[in-house]
């Protein structure tokens, strides 16, 4: 726990309340049970903790779970579980759990980081993955760049690239992706539509209407400082006035 969280939570609890609008909510994870040096930001969380997280998806509480690739995103209640930066607990933990509650999720990787090996999922881990039950490979940046801070030409160079590799080690079309650090805006949204791309999330809290761009969904993170109040109120939209201290991909 820290103070931002602690804080972050009385606000939530005092103040929050259930989104007022259906759509398709996000939850974003990086690790589970995987232990991080340091790890100030709680991105690894507790194994116990996220199966009695996914239980909750399972129960339909929040909408009905989807794969990133597979959202309606018509306004209907969704709920999609994504990972980014693609830990090798996602194979060995995660997906064990997910599979034994029969849920879709999501794990956009970064094609660079699984050359750097471990925490990392290995290309080979990676393929076994994409087989378990629910899987679906998304990308997320060739190099874990920030895309919005690169010229046209390198943007593109990152999201095709990013692409092609995960394509050709797959077998499969990779078509959904996350943005690295969640930097994301209008022109890079055009660059990975134009890329192939039809669904990226960015890490904007809220909950997704119709009238989103489906390049630049929002999405809430679950950390590891997260009781199950927390996500609850997370999943439910609580927590959604945290979107007012961040910048709009979609207006930038
Ligand atoms: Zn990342």
């Amino acid at each position: 726990m820290n103070w931002k969280h602690a804080l972050w939570r009385t606000i939530s609890r005092v103040a929050g309340r259930p989104s007022p609008r259906t759509g398709l909510r996000v939850l974003g994870y990086h690790a589970v049970g995987t232990e991080l040096p340091g790890d100030p930001y709680g991105l690894s969380v507790d194994p116990a903790l996220f199966t009695r997280q996914m239980e909750l998806v399972a129960s339909g509480r929040f909408g009905r779970p989807v794969g990133l690739g597979s959202a309606k995103l018509d306004g209907s209640a969704e709920i999609a579980v994504t990972f980014d930066d693609g830990y090798q607990d996602a194979l060995k933990t995660a997906a064990p759990i997910l599979a034994r509650l029969s849920l879709p999720f999501t794990v956009c990787v970064t094609p660079c980081l699984l050359d750097s090996g471990r925490p990392h999922l290995s290309w080979p881990e990676l393929k076994e993955l994409s087989a378990m039950p629910g899987c679906e490979i998304g990308a997320h940046g060739l190099t874990h760049a920030r895309l919005d801070a690169l010229g046209d030409a390198e943007l593109s160079r990152e999201l095709t690239e990013s692409r092609r590799r995960l394509e050709d080690a797959l077998g499969r079309p990779v078509t959904v992706m996350t943005w690295p650090h969640g930097a994301a805006s209008q022109r890079t949204a055009a660059a990975a539509r134009a890329a192939g791309f039809t669904r990226a999330g960015c890490s904007l809290y809220g909950v997704n209407g119709p009238d989103r761009d489906p390049l630049l969904l929002r999405r809430t993170e679950i950390v590891a400082f997260d009781d199950e109040r927390d996500f609850v109120g997370k999943a439910s939209g609580t927590w959604d006035w945290f979107a007012l201290r961040q910048p709009d991909p979609a207006r930038q």
